[in-house]
């Protein structure tokens, strides 16, 4: 099969692998129709995440066909049409029965922390992604969802990880009616933790980034306002200016460890690596929000230290709330948004690209070029079937 290969930082390419088989009976292989980028690849792609092994395939958000299923699946058969959750997990150990499938004990025997994670490093289990013609989806009774037929298959796929994740961002908010929420990151989860946070009640949004075309994104998406922070002194103090000196009521981080914005934090996290990240955007998240706020964290971090000013939000009374997303929990709440029209997914959908050209995907989404937002892969095998069976999707 045709598959995303990582060579080494900056470095993948598409190339032909063995196709995966079903290595237990609870396993499924899945013919994917469309996979994602996602923002989080880029920690991968830039040789930021440990333990990212040469010949692996990333790609956790994707959707396909069921092509196969071992002998102890009896939720799924050949033919279902499904979006599979980024989060690898069984749902049945201590953490998948209080619904924290991101911290899944059974999934990930590398780490006691994040569970398993499709195509993200043998830090996260070691899984093949779905950047690919095929992809194996072990214990399929658990984590694969059909789509329902009237949801677009572009909504689907961001279903498995951007939106449930940008909309748990603005759940852990616990946004009061008429709060003033501040979300850090224009790029996908941010722009869906915008678009979240409205129908979680909030009285104002805004939304902070640098790059000025994805401002102008969010801005009509999501109809709130934005900074580009490039065009402020100090975060902290502009958005008390903004809100009557107090801070804002919730801020979300939707950056994690690659954060722009301050040149000390940028050296020694992602350029030394003395810290396992930049941490400019909690700086900004701790010191914007008022006192006894909360700060929701979505960005992705490394394990270990950063320079957080934790003694700031101990002061202050704050709350932190932070995790993986547990995709599976939102979603029929997230479908129903969708099928009322309350939100749009695919609309942040800038690019589609054959998979051959993984490579030039992966630069442009990494270098903010063309405008891009969101990309989606897609593998020929499914322009092949697209085409004969005219879809009922479009
Ligand atoms: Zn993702
Ligand atoms: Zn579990």
């Amino acid at each position: 099969m045709l598959a995303m290969n990582y060579r080494g930082p900056y470095r993948v390419r598409a190339d032909h692998k063995p196709d995966p088989v079903i290595e237990h009976p609870g396993d499924a292989i899945v013919r994917v129709t469309r996979a994602c980028i996602c923002g989080s690849d880029l920690h991968l792609y830039h040789g930021l995440v440990p333990d990212t092994r040469v010949g692996t395939t990333f790609g956790h958000e994707f959707v396909g066909i069921v092509e196969e299923v071992g002998s102890e699946v009896t939720k799924l058969k050949v033919g279902d049409h499904v979006l599979v959750p980024f989060n690898v997990f069984c749902g049945s150990c201590f953490f998948c029965q209080r619904e924290l499938y991101g911290n899944c004990h059974n999934t990930n025997p590398q780490a006691s922390a994040v569970g398993g994670i499709y195509g993200y490093s043998h830090t996260a289990g070691g899984y093949d992604g779905g950047q690919a013609e095929f992809v194996r989806v072990p214990m399929a009774d658990v984590g694969p969802t059909v789509i329902p037929a009237d949801l677009h298959e572009d909504d689907a796929v961001l279903l498995t990880d951007a939106l449930p994740t940008g909309y748990q961002a603005a759940e852990m908010g616990d946004i009061a009616e008429g709060d003033t929420v501040v979300v850090f990151g224009a790029g996908p989860v941010g722009i869906f933790a915008a678009k979240s946070a409205w129908l979680m009640g909030a009285g104002r949004v805004i939304v902070v980034d640098h790059v000025e075309y994805r401002l102008d994104f969010v801005r009509r998406y999501a109809q709130c306002e934005v900074i580009n922070f490039r065009e402020v002194d100090d975060m902290a103090l502009h958005i008390k200016k903004m809100t009557d000196w107090l801070g804002a009521d919730v801020c979300i981080d939707a950056v994690g460890c690659e954060a722009a914005g301050n040149a000390m934090q940028t050296l020694t996290g992602p350029y030394t690596m003395l810290q396992a990240g930049s941490a400019t955007v909690l700086h900004w998240c701790i010191n914007s929000v008022r006192k006894g706020g909360n700060v929701s964290i979505v960005g992705v971090y490394g394990p270990t230290f950063n320079a957080v000013p934790i003694g700031n939000a101990l002061n202050k009374g704050l709350t932190l709330r932070m995790n993986q997303a547990s995709v599976k929990r939102h979603l029929p709440r997230l479908i129903e948004h969708i099928q009322a029209g309350r939100i749009d997914p695919k609309q942040i959908i800038t690019h589609r690209v054959p998979l051959e050209e993984v490579a030039d995907a992966y630069h442009i989404f990494s270098s903010k070029l063309d405008n891009c937002i969101k990309t989606v892969l897609i593998p020929p095998s499914a322009r092949q079937t697209r085409a004969v069976a005219a879809t009922a999707l479009n």
